[in-house]
């Protein structure tokens, strides 16, 4: 076979050279021989090159297996083919898991190798109408055409061949004396008959392969569904993006009271986006969004200045009544340098108090990241900033990380609210909690209260308890809250 490097010396020596003969007949043999000399250009020897090139531009020169250009080729004549009118196609697109790993650590030549011996092993299984291509890097694509007429066959061919070539990664690739065990993730589309949009089939291929890379079983069929959602998430995304600059969010704040007395004692400041086409949208409809996209510190560093306004704001007109206003803040966001400093240092320019403000900070997040957390929750304590685990009991709830971490305040989650009139096991569960945050002399304030009976339960257990919930306020804007609870 012919490598690059050959085919391009070839085609440069075709190219520089032609022109010098077609000179030498023309300037030196020239006018005294016109009609004597004939010259004969070598159809054939040009032919081949042509050849070679289209070869070349088509084909992974690693593999021999089709490239990008030469699938687009393929697929071209594959929706033009008149089965393609009524039969159902598959497409595997293969990615190797860890593949990078293995560049990195042992070498390209061993990585070329891999790649190598897994083209090998899929042309050496798959049928001859089956076509096969590497787009680049560690990714194959598979496509078996026209298998079916009928989708539900073909869904089930699909089922059985997916886990066939996961099969022909069982065995380890010996590359000289390693043995390398490889696994791959597929993602897997059923291409519908006049399906004529090769782009569109590619993006379908790249989403479920995106599935795969995500999910736990390795393969994962492209979902129409999944795809909307897909789209209108990235569009939410874009949105999310302008949103500070565009003055979209406002804060809102939910009072958190007395159990016994329901006096007002603080308030938690929880975010809305008023999106310019969707309308109101909660937080658990972007935050993990803008978790995705980076976006979040922006998000957590804008709410942290309105709320200060709002509390400068509330002292100046002397109606400032609240222990604390609790803000939210992801726990990955510790990892930012100096947060806590960069933290201290805003509550200084608004000349606040460090207690004016409590962290809460949920547990799942905090056991993701929990050594830079413990630094930072540290620091903040030290300097005066209260924190609090919200959500408590939807994590791994773990004695030894409450034993490590300075909290001041526990808050309960709904989930163990919610049931508790049915169910007393619940309440019994509750019960317990409380006793653990009493051990640890915790605040404790209980999420989503929403009636007088769930109320009197709680109450039952212990008077010093605060809440928050629906049956004494939902969440208000600012301005309804100030107004309502404040003035
Ligand atoms: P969270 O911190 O646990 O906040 C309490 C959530 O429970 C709020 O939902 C509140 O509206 C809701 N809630 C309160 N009482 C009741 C009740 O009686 N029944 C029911 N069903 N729900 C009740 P929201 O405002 O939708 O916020 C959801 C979550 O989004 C928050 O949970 C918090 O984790 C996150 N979040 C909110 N604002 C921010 C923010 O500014 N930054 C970050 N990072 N996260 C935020
Ligand atoms: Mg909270
Ligand atoms: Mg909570």
């Amino acid at each position: 076979m012919i490598t690059k490097s050959d085919s391009f010396v070839l085609l440069l020596l075709y190219y520089t050279l032609l022109p010098l003969v077609w000179l030498f007949f023309y300037f030196v043999i020239g006018d005294n021989s016109r009609g004597n000399i004939v010259l004969i250009e070598d159809k054939s020897h040009e032919h081949e090159i042509q050849k070679e090139l289209e070869y070349v531009s088509a084909h992974d020169l690693l593999t021999g297996l089709l490239n990008r250009r030469g699938l687009h080729n393929r697929m071209e004549d594959f929706i033009a083919h008149e089965n393609h009118q009524t039969r159902y196609s598959l497409l595997f697109f293969l990615d190797l898991n860890q593949f990078k790993g293995i560049n990195d650590s042992l070498g390209h030549s061993v990585g070329d190798a891999v790649l190598l011996n897994v083209s090998k092993r899929l042309q050496d299984t798959m049928g001859e109408n089956v076509t096969l291509s590497r787009l680049g890097g560690d990714e194959f694509i598979v496509i078996m055409p026209y298998v079916s007429d009928e989708e539900t066959f073909a869904k089930e061919e699909a089922h059985k061949h997916a886990s066939f070539i996961l099969t022909l990664f069982d065995e380890p690739f010996v590359i000289g004396e390693l043995h390398l065990h490889m696994s791959v993730s597929m993602g897997i589309v059923i291409v519908e008959p006049k399906q004529n949009n090769i782009e569109e089939i590619i993006r379908h291929a790249d989403i479920s392969m995106y599935h795969a890379k995500k999910s736990t079983g390795n393969i994962s069929y492209y979902d129409k569904v999944l795809d909307e959602r897909q789209k209108e998430l990235f569009g939410l995304q874009h949105d999310l993006a302008y949103a500070v600059e565009k003055k979209q969010f406002e804060m809102f704040f939910q009072p958190i009271i007395g159990i016994k007395d329901n006096a007002l004692y603080a308030s938690e400041a929880l975010i809305r986006w008023y999106h310019p086409t969707k309308g109101l949208l909660t937080p658990d409809a972007f935050i993990p969004l803008a978790i995705k996209a980076g976006l979040l510190s922006n998000i957590t560093w804008w709410v942290l200045d309105e709320v200060c306004q709002h509390i400068v704001s509330w002292k100046k007109l002397g109606i400032w009544k609240l222990d604390y206003v609790s803000i939210n803040v992801n726990a990955q966001q510790f990892v930012e340098k100096n947060f806590a400093k960069e933290f201290l240092k805003k509550l200084q320019a608004y000349g606040l108090e460090t207690k004016d403000i409590l962290v809460e900070i949920t547990e799942r997040s905090l056991i993701e990241s929990f050594d830079s957390t413990q630094d930072v929750i540290n620091e903040l304590r030290s300097e005066g900033v209260r924190c609090a685990i919200d959500d408590f009991g939807t994590g791994y709830s773990s004695l030894s990380y409450l034993k490590k971490l300075s909290f001041h305040t526990l808050k309960i989650d709904r989930e163990f609210v919610k049931d508790i009139e049915s169910n007393p096991e619940e309440l019994l569960l509750v019960s317990t909690i409380l006793d653990i945050g009493r051990q640890f002399n915790y605040n404790i304030v209980i999420e989503g209260i929403e009636d007088k009976k769930q109320k009197d339960l709680l109450l039952g257990l212990d008077e010093g308890l605060k809440y928050q919930g629906y049956h004494f306020s939902k969440p208000l804007h600012a301005e309804v809250f100030q107004e309502k609870f404040l003035s």
